[in-house]
């Protein structure tokens, strides 16, 4: 008999931490490998939000607090979806669990029957499937092309939805796309969830506070207030306040899901950190200056990083209007033959290539459901930037224009 459960035995490891682990294992072997596989801000935590955290331990708040959160980051919390949401809720439909990734693990696992179906629009973040996949649910992945900005349309919703259907989960700005949904298209989405009254929403907005050229920011439950009752929130400081090492995560949703999910937590983790949750008050409630400092510095990289990749043969992107992540498609490469005689015949040979070859750590498009495509962030420094774009350019001119049959 296995000592794994049955449950484990469908669920892969998280292809992002995976790859993000190799690239530190060979940089320890003494490689000059530059990673671009991590999903964090590679800035400090800003200053007062580290000072609120040390008033806490010297304050005394290093006891058990409430589980679904102390009242003082609930409060924030409410304060923060109706001052940049204009959503409006009690602390019955609030929890704070242990980052995003926990509460949405949460919220399935305290929601979803066996073989109930979670839509989940592709490219998607890799925790989506597997999440659904512990909760015994069946992940329904529905393929969003290049071609519609890798955005799910009111027509494949409506074809996706079954009986079974339990949730749709968003997620805008994306990770890893960095598409972001207009008010008209999370309308024209709403128009037809109002339809299927037995769906609901789950919305990742982690990346809210990341987004460029000026693009405004809607989040679903807002544009159609009548799917208030029907959508889970899901947000959190890791991103916006580079605060990812904190583990602090949110969600605003009905009250019924947040009680069950607290019931969970307190069977288990119990509350986040005391200490990470009073310096998350200091993020919420604190000044915004530092999201807007870092928010530009990412535009630039953006900029920067998409004009230098499209200068490489074979590869292209577009430029993403939010989070810190360009969604490269390297079709123009398959097919084509390195130096050393290996024929690249998909993404992940390319991601193999620019590894082993040159020493540039990136994350296959496999993983996150849409291919052939791979990701990197450009929530790295310039001179690694600019010398990953340096070693990507030179691969792919290296490799041997005639194509051969993939
Ligand atoms: N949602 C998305 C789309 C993410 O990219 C991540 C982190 O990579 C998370 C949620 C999890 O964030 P947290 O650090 O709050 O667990």
């Amino acid at each position: 008999m296995s000592l794994v459960a049955d449950r484990l035995k469908k669920i892969k490891p998280s292809a992002t931490l995976a790859v993000s682990a190799k690239a530190r294992q060979l940089k320890a072997e003494g490689r000059p490998i530059i990673s671009l596989t991590a999903g964090e801000p590679n800035f400090d935590t800003p200053p007062h939000i580290q000072d609120a955290a040390v008033h806490a331990i010297r304050n005394g708040d290093t006891k058990y607090t409430d589980v679904g959160g102390t009242p003082a980051l609930k409060k924030a919390v409410i304060d923060k979806f109706k001052r940049e949401n204009d959503l409006t809720y009690t602390p019955e439909q609030i929890i704070v669990g242990v980052g995003a990734k926990h509460v949405l693990f949460n919220a399935l696992l305290a929601s979803v029957n066996p073989g109930d179906e979670v839509i989940i629009p592709a490219p998607f973040w890799v925790s989506y499937p597997e999440m659904v996949t512990v909760a015994e649910g069946m992940p329904v992945l529905v393929e969003c092309p290049q071609s519609q900005g890798f955005k799910l349309t009111p027509a494949q919703l409506e074809k996706a939805i079954t009986k079974k259907t339990k949730w749709l989960i968003l997620n805008s700005p994306s990770n890893p796309s960095g598409a972001v949904y207009t008010q008209e298209e999370l309308a024209a989405l709403a128009a037809v969830l109002l339809k299927h009254p037995h769906v609901y929403v789950m919305t990742d907005d982690m990346y809210e506070h990341l987004r460029f050229d000026g693009i405004k920011y809607f989040t679903i439950a807002q544009v159609e207030p009548k799917l208030f009752d029907r959508t889970l929130t899901v947000n959190g400081v890791s991103k916006s306040y580079a605060m990812t090492g904190w583990r602090i995560g949110f969600a605003g949703g009905p009250a019924e899901l947040i009680k069950a999910m607290t019931l969970m937590q307190g069977q288990s983790t119990t509350n986040a950190c005391s200490i990470a949750q009073a310096a998350a008050v200091e993020a919420l409630n604190g000044d915004q200056m530092c999201v807007e400092k870092m928010r530009t510095e990412y535009e630039r990289r953006r900029n920067m990083m998409v004009e230098k990749i499209n200068q490489a043969p074979g590869l292209s992107v577009t430029s993403p209007p939010g989070a810190f992540y360009l969604y490269i498609s390297c079709e123009g490469t398959l097919g084509k033959t390195s130096a050393n005689g290996k024929t690249i015949k998909t993404e992940a040979d390319f991601v193999d290539y620019l590894l082993e070859d040159y020493n540039v750590a990136t994350v296959p498009g496999g993983a996150f459901g849409l291919s052939p495509f791979f990701r990197v962030t450009f929530a790295v420094s310039d001179d690694d930037i600019n010398e990953a774009c340096k070693r990507i350019t030179e691969a792919c001119k290296a490799l041997n224009g005639k194509r051969q049959a993939a």
